[in-house]
């Protein structure tokens, strides 16, 4: 492995989880270029004695029931896993938040405490509050901007650090090795969601993360039509991981496993695009009358660009801007009438999209003080300057609104 372990991220993108046994048929020459979709409940034994031999043994990548998946599936991990250096091993799941729940109940029990980046998607929040609360699991929001959480020990012990980087909605960014630092000091094991960045711009165990967590529904499936997660742990943490999963009875569909595997090889180019057309139009929206701020980590103004600068190898698509000023109804005026973006949830995709957003409504340790509303864009493949054109009437729009008819 070390001789693979080399291979930039870009050529492990092309070649990840194309296993010869998953891609040609045992005895005969030949091999398909990707692993095809294995659709499967159940396996059919040649005899009681191989049965009860399969299911004593390990069944990781081993054909033995439909819910422990087939090659498709096990090619996706894979290819997961050979994304983030330092990776034991990868489970997949049926959506993104699925993954991050999998993934802290396998490392918390009742009486554990839990810190949870106070920028953390919002369905993370819920679940801390609404599932892992009712098991006598406490959460305690820590301000993401914060170096030391050393007052967290004061009340007991903490099992577990979450760290989301950037934030959901607001894109500060995390001290992510001073924090695994002293998570490891403390015993404390580290999850990440990596979505935004994924492990081809933020490789998040080598900054000493246990559990890196992503939403493949985003830029892994990359087209809008597939929901999945993933979380890839390093040896310490896999092994409890897969058994949590196995028994939640958490599995994804080949053909859902085939679509993502198809995604993750035009990941780089995707992303390479997504990452100039978004600074693209980051850079006109700062200078625009109507807005006040822009949250892009790779805008110096931005909470946290530095760290960005020092530990991420790209930005991607998914930025916000803080309006000057303005209402609902204004944020509204300049949404509704986007001719190239999309009203609606998720992101990651090839197209572009506009959600109005509101972060105070999702904080307890912090306070979100802004001059405006905030829209959050994700931009997509079109062509920037088109994408330009539309927001600059869209801003216009705003400013109408906003200053009572007056253009
Ligand atoms: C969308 C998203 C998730 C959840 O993923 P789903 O597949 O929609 O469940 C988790 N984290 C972040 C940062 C997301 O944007």
């Amino acid at each position: 492995m070390s001789d693979e372990d080399k291979r930039r991220p870009l050529t492990k993108l092309a070649q990840a989880g194309r296993k010869p046994e998953w891609t040609g048929m045992p005895g005969q020459p030949g091999a398909i270029v990707s692993p095809p979709v294995w659709r499967a409940s159940t396996i059919l034994y040649d005899d009681v004695a191989h049965l009860r031999k399969a299911a004593g043994s390990s069944t990781h990548e081993r054909l033995f029931y439909g819910r422990k998946g087939t090659p498709t599936a096990w090619s996706l991990a894979d290819a997961l896993t050979e994304m983030e250096p330092g990776a034991e091993g990868t489970m997949l799941f049926p959506s993104g938040v699925a993954a991050i729940a999998c993934a802290l109940m396998a490392v918390l029990k009742p009486g554990d405490r839990l810190l949870m980046a106070d920028s953390a998607y919002d369905p993370t929040r819920n679940f801390c509050e609404q599932t892992l609360r009712g098991f006598g699991i406490e959460t305690i929001y820590y301000d993401p901007q914060a170096v030391s959480l050393d007052v967290y020990l004061k009340d007991g012990p903490v099992r577990a650090l979450f760290l989301e980087s950037p934030g959901s909605l607001t894109f500060e960014v995390q001290d992510i090795p001073a924090l695994t630092g002293w998570a490891k000091a403390n015993g404390i094991v580290t999850l990440m969601d990596n979505t935004w960045a994924t492990p081809l711009y933020f490789p998040a165990l080598t900054h000493g993360v246990d559990i890196s967590i992503l939403a493949c529904t985003k830029y892994i499936v990359g087209h809008s039509d597939v929901m999945m997660g993933s979380a890839t742990a390093t040896a310490q943490w896999f092994g409890r991981l897969r058994q949590t999963a196995y028994l939640f009875g958490q599995m994804v569909s080949p053909d859902d496993a085939w679509l993502a595997a198809r995604g993750l090889r035009t990941l780089g180019v995707r992303l390479a695009q997504h990452r100039d057309s978004a600074l693209a139009v980051a850079r006109w929206l700062k200078d625009q009358p109507g807005v006040a701020r822009v949250l892009h980590p790779a805008l110096p103004d931005c909470p946290g660009h530095a760290l960005w600068q020092r530990d991420f190898s790209g930005s991607t698509g998914l930025f916000g801007i803080v309006l000057e000023g303005g209402d609902e109804a204004a944020r509204a005026a300049l949404i509704d009438g986007l001719q190239h973006f999309g009203v609606g949830y998720s992101w990651g995709g090839f197209e572009s999209l506009a959600l109005p957003v509101d972060p105070a409504r999702y904080r307890s340790a912090t306070r979100w003080e802004a001059e405006g509303p905030v829209v959050r864009l994700h931009i997509g493949l079109e062509d920037p300057t088109d994408l330009i054109a539309d927001l600059d009437a869209g801003l216009t729009r705003f400013r109408a609104l906003r200053d009572g008819g007056r253009a």
